[in-house]
């Protein structure tokens, strides 16, 4: 199989340039090409010779995904399911902003950084659909670069990392596609947010690379036993040591974090769990989001807390003067939702 071009760093390209008998400045037209003016066809880069382009075309795919398929939401939202060149199917999301006045400054893609998931979060679907690999520079930025131009009438100028897989178990991949993303300008660094189940050596690493994104933690319970009920991978991550890795996070690049936190009935919704979790948000500045929970995995001993019971712990951690935001499910009918992304083959 082919290396995608897109896969190989600016060094590697002036080197392969430079042993083909090119010039190293072939290294920045062609980045033009790719992410400036969209180009995903080696043929119709117009100032390369004939030569060159059969050269590229033979030595180097330039996608890395086939779209196999897009769901239509009635909310608006849009799943994208692809196929990998060695067919794994990977899911991204269209999220429109459905609910402002200035809609298109918050139309979001949910970006997947791995085909499948090894957390296996209880609550979400690609935690069950189990773990194929992580992705390469390449299906990370193609997943933006396809919707982008899918929807080239309107802008998006956000991305979560929220979709299949954890970001920061596929680290160098991430921040390769992350520091290409904000090279070429397809996206802002305040439009990025990465979220992550609280990896705290990463946590660091990403703190001094200074790139100023916005960090999601998938909190869920501020107490570790019941965390580790719906985060196997928890007991290794300690609350302590993630928060630890978070105020150092925080100190670095002065943004707010995101505190994730599906409710569910028992496990952590309790007066002591708003307590704790209200400490937890007072460590930084910081914002509770409370996710609905989308039921995919029959998990029978996962009772969601209904509306009524979400907007109570809502209104208490207001009066423990805390930042809430209670999200609104999108994509549910299409399975685009939160914790959904399970690429279901009889969807296909
Ligand atoms: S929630 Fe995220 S980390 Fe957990 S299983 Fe799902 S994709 Fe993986």
């Amino acid at each position: 199989m082919k290396n995608n071009i897109k896969n190989l760093s600016k060094e590697e390209l002036f080197n392969y340039f430079e042993s083909i008998g090119e010039k190293k400045f072939r290294t920045n037209q062609l980045q033009n090409a790719i992410y400036n003016n969209r180009t995903s066809d080696f043929q119709s880069i117009s100032n390369f010779s004939a030569n060159l382009k059969n050269k590229l075309e033979q030595d180097f795919n330039i996608v890395s995904l086939e779209l196999i398929k897009t769901m239509l939401s009635s909310d608006g939202s849009t799943k994208f399911i692809f196929k990998t060149e060695d067919n794994n199917f990977i899911e991204s999301v269209f999220l429109p902003n459905n609910s402002n006045a200035d809609a298109s400054n918050r139309n979001t893609i949910c970006v997947s950084t791995m085909a499948g998931c090894p957390v296996g979060c209880k609550f979400c679907a690609t935690g069950n659909f189990g773990y194929k690999r992580n992705l390469d520079i390449a299906e990370i930025l193609d997943q933006i670069l396809f919707i982008q131009q899918y929807f080239s009438d309107i802008k998006i100028k956000n991305a979560v990392f929220m979709g299949m897989g954890e970001p920061f178990l596929n680290y160098n991949n991430l921040i390769s596609a992350i520091r290409l993303i904000l090279e070429f300008s397809l996206l802002n660094s305040k439009g990025i947010t990465i979220s992550t189940i609280g990896i705290p050596a990463a946590i660091l690493d990403f703190a001094n690379e200074g790139l100023k994104i916005k960090l999601a933690l998938s909190l869920h319970s501020p107490f570790d036993n019941n965390r580790q009920k719906l985060i196997p991978i928890a007991k290794k991550y300690k609350i302590e040591e993630i928060l630890k890795s978070l105020d150092f996070y925080y100190r670095s690049t002065h943004l707010p974090i995101t505190l994730e936190y599906i409710l569910f009935k028992g496990l952590n919704d309790s007066n002591k769990d708003i307590k704790k979790l209200a400490r937890i948000a007072r460590r930084f500045p910081s914002v509770i989001n409370l996710i609905p929970y989308n039921n995919i995995s029959k998990n029978l001993d996962l009772i969601p807390c209904n509306e009524t019971e979400i907007k109570e712990f809502a209104k208490k951690l207001h009066n423990e003067n805390i930042v809430v935001i209670t999200r609104k499910s999108q994509g549910q009918d299409i399975s685009a939702a939160c914790g959904m992304l399970a690429c279901n083959e009889k969807e296909y």
